[in-house]
């Protein structure tokens, strides 16, 4: 692959083209308003009950341009309890979490005694039994411009259970704690129950809070501890750097709370323009202090994070955020910021604050990016959470490309595509509650969220980008934003028309696919008119979208001595042509070279000439497979090639060569081989040539969650054709049950009898097609697999002369089903029960083909087919002596393989117990020991006594050896079916029932 870097370097043009238009002017919008809050609260800390409460008084101005009828407040802490809506979306998608919480476990926020206006006020659910929101008639109207009085009592308590909140011994982190008043907007009153997929949404405000708590605490919080002692003095780490507390920031301040009990003290806090207040406190904090410019930073950590919070790591990464975001934004509006580790892991932010689970800078730069993206810049997070969580995982990514580290754009480009491809992504733009689940939620919020501003980034380019961010900071700072204040924003520094863009990444999942046409190359009249100085060929090259998908496309030619040219088209035309001049003769032609448009398919992106033209030419990547592993490519073919060899009695030692492709991990799975059998070639004048191909998701059938396969092969006396597709019906990624249903067409003839054991394989033919649905889920402490397919065909046999004709057959109809049911459950730490049912019947009017049959032991013959070890007469894993074993039909180990059946009942049971395991190497990852017992029933070569059918079983013990190589998990299973019922059916030692057997196998189990 050519470095991007390269490619610039080496261009010999670079037309950029004039901005599309702006779009014509929309119609004025109303005038911005935003609501206007002054809260004064007391309250007192309660460890032995693990309570704050106290006292809040709220000033309401309405600014808004209606009447106000109504006042709310939301009542967060009420989420982390049993029946909240959040704990009922939590239980649904299998986090039993809140639901079980029990008291004094579970987090609440309860209030009393609301006077509006200086009158009591009764307070309604509207979403009960969920009391996230509290709603109140207003004794009189509030007209525009009014402003009213909200006083009530509150208590809060945290939850035992940390989430973005919580409490563990006299640790409190307080995230939520007082009656906050729901935002009032254009759009109404902003009630949200709280729900795990969004987050927050307030009015900006100023707070006075007077906090009452043990001597000894430790507080960080939201604002300026203007009087009191937040504890930081005496917790300080750092002796050379004396405890700035900024007191003075918001003027001269009479300090008159009171006297506080004795053990006890009180702080007043002040902080101005912010929507939210948290809190922090434990006895144990450590201090550490610094500051950015005039922003001071202050660093809360805990006894054993000395190594890592501690020796100034967390302020240092704190001053390098806030730098990095003044670069990007401009100055921060508030006097300081405080960072505290929090019980919880991960990081939640809040203005002035960040709870954080570490001190990375990767986290610090998040959480306090967010300090601008959501704190200063105020969208509503349930609403757009992509503007807050997208914005502010670019900005960290934008980061680490600054600063030459990998920014994760192709990481996360890939991951996104697989999502798109697959059906799976929905549009970022949605409400927190309304995707799927809260897996796609995330994905989509900050992933897909952070596609959006790096494909801005690309369509803009950097320095306008960066004029971007100056300017909407600039005129909506400390205010409420959301897309269309963003986008006009967007649309006005850059002077383009960004419709297509904000619609379809933040509206839609649209697919993008840009191929290149016609290639057409003329030569200049050797004049330079409107052409480059020197330049001698021009290139026409077609570009077609074939995808809904709008991007800028680049395009660029190349010849094979380094010339080349490039242009950039703005990717709305289903079809056009672009023409670029080059000096030497054009050999490539490509277009987005460095994937920058979310191009599915890449692989129609180049051209290249050939003897009879320009020709597709996909950037192919060949490598020697090892099998265990298989690289894939976001940027075109990995081709792994291998030498294959193997034995068996008819063809002798078999040489052969594979390939297997793959695109994105996805498509064009593809797999040739070819063989020769050195023994016939030997013997007789026929070479035995094998050929095996293998069409698997080929791009031009891309449907979501489907794969199709497709097979051709003639390879040891078998000949045959097949066609297969599944359709995974699977509802959520993460969680619920696994379910498939798929189709399979199939014609398998045997031609040369010579390479089967006669055992298991008779002479003949099948055409048969099935379908099958399977399932995989967990069901209490059980997890179940089951597969169950129907199907039937046509059989041929016994070529011969007819009546009246030269060629027939005998020829008959069959039905065949069949169904298997897995189930593991563990016992304790280290054992495990596995239980299996299998059930398989075959109708015809005559005795099938055996090839057709349920194999009492494993997998029946065309199962085994796939694999070159076992499918002909001594092959390596079939010869006499190898008592190897492939997994599946009745299971009843102890057997020999060549046992079958027509119609078949088996039960087999299995109890393991680990003895060993580490989680690193390649062989011997674990070990288990395992006793084991199967039994079957059925007809065929299953025993009969006078009164029908007879039961015929095993038991014994065995061994199973857990390795990885690469990519792949196995397992080997080695089986001593120690005792078999019908000893003269076992696969060895037929002479008594307790005889020394033992058997092999290979199973894909971890
Ligand atoms: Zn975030």
């Amino acid at each position: 692959m050519i470095p991007s870097g390269l490619l610039f370097a080496i261009a010999a043009q670079v037309p950029s083209g004039p901005a599309p238009a702006a779009p014509p002017p929309a119609p004025p919008a109303p005038p911005y308003w935003q609501q206007r809050l002054r809260y004064e609260i007391t309250a007192t800390l309660d460890e032995t009950r693990g309570t704050l409460g106290g006292a809040q008084r709220v000033v309401y101005f309405n600014n808004s341009p209606d009447t106000l009828y109504t006042f709310a407040l939301h009542l967060y802490l009420n989420a982390f309890r049993p029946g909240s809506r959040w704990a009922d979306a939590d239980s649904a998608e299998g986090r039993r979490r809140f639901n079980d919480l029990r008291d004094p476990d579970y987090g609440y926020n309860r209030i009393g005694d609301v006077r509006i206006m200086g009158q009591a006020v009764a307070a309604a659910y509207p979403f009960a039994p969920d009391s996230t929101i509290a709603r109140f008639l207003l004794p009189r109207p509030a007209a525009p411009g009014d402003s009213f009085a909200v006083e009530l009592e509150w208590e809060a308590r945290p939850s035992t259970l940390p989430r973005r909140q919580g409490r563990r011994g006299r640790h409190y982190d307080f995230a939520q704690w007082y009656p906050r008043v729901v935002a009032y907007d254009r759009y109404g009153w902003q009630e949200h129950p709280l729900y795990p997929a969004g987050e927050f949404y307030g009015d900006f405000g100023d707070f006075s809070v007077t906090l009452d708590l043990p001597e000894d605490q430790v507080v960080g919080a939201t604002g300026v501890p203007v009087c009191g002692d937040p504890g930081w003095d005496r917790a300080n780490r750092n002796p050379a750097r004396r405890v700035e507390l900024g007191r003075e920031v918001y003027g001269p301040v009479t300090c008159d709370a009171g006297a506080p009990a004795a053990g006890r003290k009180r702080i007043l806090w002040l902080a101005r323009d912010v929507h939210h207040f948290a809190l922090s406190m434990n006895p144990d904090y450590r201090y550490e202090g610094g500051r950015f410019g005039d922003v001071l930073v202050h660093v809360l950590y805990r006894p054993g994070d000395e190594r890592s919070w501690g020796g100034g790591t967390a302020v240092r990464n704190t001053e390098e955020a806030l730098s990095w975001l003044d670069g990007l934004f401009g100055p921060f509006p508030w006097p300081q910021i405080t960072n505290v580790h929090r019980i919880e892991g991960g990081g939640t932010e809040f203005p002035m604050m960040v709870h954080n689970g570490s001190p990375g800078l990767g986290l610090i730069l998040h959480e306090v990016g967010h300090n601008y993206l959501m704190g200063i810049l105020a969208n509503n997070e349930w609403k757009e959470g992509w503007l807050d969580e997208g914005f502010t995982s670019f900005q960290t990514s934008w980061y680490d490309e600054a600063h030459g580290r990998d920014g994760g754009y192709r990481a996360l480009e890939w991951n996104m595509l697989r999502s798109d491809l697959d059906g799976w992504s929905e549009p970022a733009s949605r409400a927190g509650e309304h995707f799927r689940d809260f897996s796609t939620y995330n994905s989509m919020i900050y992933d897909r969220g952070e596609l959006f501003f790096h494909q801005l980034r690309a369509i803009v380019g950097d320095s306008a980008m960066r004029a971007i961010l100056r300017t909407y900071y600039q005129r909506w700072k400390l205010k409420h934003v959301d897309e269309a204040a963003f986008r006009e924003v967007a649309e006005e520094v850059s002077g383009r028309d960004l419709r297509a863009l904000f619609g379809q990444w933040l509206h839609g999942t649209h697919l993008y696919d840009y191929a290149v046409g016609r290639v057409e190359v003329g030569r200049t009249d050797g004049r330079s008119g409107g052409q480059p100085e020197g330049s001698e060929y021009l290139t026409r090259v077609e570009v077609v979208r074939r995808a809904p998908g709008v991007f800028p496309v680049s395009v660029a030619v190349r010849s094979r001595g380094g010339d080349s040219a490039r242009a950039r088209l703005d990717g709305t035309a289903e079809r056009e042509w672009v023409t670029l001049a080059t000096r030497e003769r054009p050999f490539e032609v490509e277009l987005d070279p460095e994937i920058r448009s979310h191009d599915w398919n890449v692989l129609n992106n180049r051209k290249r000439r050939g003897l009879l033209g320009f020709r597709r030419a996909p950037r192919t990547m060949v490598y020697l497979d090892q099998f265990f592993s298989r690289p894939i490519r976001r940027d075109g073919f990995s081709v792994g090639m291998v030498p294959t060899i193997w034995y068996n009695d008819e063809g002798g030692v078999t040489l052969g060569a594979r390939l297997r492709s793959d695109y994105l991990g996805r498509f064009e799975q593809n797999t040739g081989w070819l063989t020769l059998d050195t023994r016939r070639l030997a013997e007789t004048d026929r070479p035995g040539i094998g050929m095996f191909l293998r069409v698997q998701n080929p791009v031009r059938f891309l449907r979501p969650r489907v794969s199709q396969s497709f097979e051709a092969f003639s390879v040891e006396g078998r000949r045959g054709l097949a066609a297969a597709a599944e359709r995974d019906l699977t509802r959520h990624r993460t969680f619920g049950a696994r379910r498939a249903v798929g189709i399979e067409a199939r014609w398998l003839v045997t031609t040369n009898t010579r390479f089967l054991d006669p055992a298991s394989w008779d002479a003949g033919g099948t055409v048969e097609a099935s379908a099958w649905s399977r399932l995989a889920g967990r069901w209490g402490a059980w997890s179940v697999a089951g597969r169950i397919s129907l199907g039937g065909g046509i059989e041929y046999r016994n070529r011969g002369e007819g009546l009246s004709t030269r060629d027939r057959y005998d020829a008959q109809a069959y039905f065949r089903g069949h169904g298997e049911l897995r189930a593991r459950r563990g016992l304790g730490a280290s054992s495990g029960l596995s239980v299996r049912i299998f059930a398989g019947g075959l109708f015809s009017p005559d005795a099938a083909l055996k090839q057709r049959q349920f194999f009492a032991a494993g997998a029946d013959p065309y199962e085994q087919f796939g694999n070159p070890l076992l499918r002909s007469r001594g092959a390596v894993l079939a010869r006499d002596g190898v008592h190897y074993l492939m997994p599946g039909g009745g299971g009843v180990r102890g057997l020999n393989p060549a046992v079958s059946a027509a119609r078949m009942v088996a039960v087999g049971g299995e109890l393991d117990r680990s003895v060993f395991t580490r989680n690193q190497g390649t062989w011997l990852r674990g070990i288990r020991v395992a006793a084991f017992t199967d039994w079957a029933i059925g007809d065929g070569d299953l025993p009969a006594d006078a009164r029908g059918a007879a039961i015929i079983g095993d038991a014994g013990v065995g061994l199973r050896l857990a390795h990885r190589i690469g990519d792949t998990f196995f397992t080997t299973r080695l089986d001593f079916p120690l005792y078999v019922s019908r000893p003269d059916l076992a696969v060895n030692a037929p002479e008594r029932a307790i005889g020394a057997r033992w058997v092999l196998s290979f199973t894909n189990e971890r």
